[in-house]
């Protein structure tokens, strides 16, 4: 497991105090969380300030963000080698009664084949059903 300096260093993200707390916050859920979620745990951190952090993890691909339908956008911290390139797509589910969403690393989308001069972005692959602490 890398620590948080570590993975920081490798995605060329410069350490502050906010995105190791953000990062470890992430680290620690296994589901993926939204903005008012990353919020309500740091209640001495302005909202700002939490949204410019997840802006830059995303884009030097620390975290993905994910569209689940729920309205809010989710991020998930790139484990199991993610490098958000079109090979690291992998399906996510959203749970319809506990509103969680996972990442599901182990299940890679099959190469997706666009139309000529067509070029992928983003890709959110959300399954919905309920999770297995729903589905008892
Ligand atoms: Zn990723
Ligand atoms: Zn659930
Ligand atoms: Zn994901």
């Amino acid at each position: 497991m890398q620590t948080i300096e570590e993975i920081l260093k490798i995605k060329k993200v410069n350490n502050t105090a906010i995105r190791t707390v953000v990062l470890r916050h992430l680290l620690s859920q296994e589901k993926a969380q939204s903005l008012k979620d990353i919020e309500n745990v740091l209640v001495h951190t302005d909202r700002s300030s939490i949204f410019r952090t997840l802006k830059t993890f995303e884009k030097n691909k620390v975290i993905h963000s994910i569209e689940d339908g729920s309205g809010m956008l989710k991020y998930a911290v790139c484990a199991k080698g993610c490098n958000c390139d079109p090979k690291d797509l992998h399906y996510h589910f959203y749970c319809n009664n506990c509103n969680k969403t996972f990442c599901l690393f182990d299940i890679p989308v099959q190469n997706i084949e666009l139309p000529d001069n067509f070029k992928i972005q983003q890709a959110n692959m959300v399954v919905k059903g309920l999770c297995n602490n729903c589905n008892k």
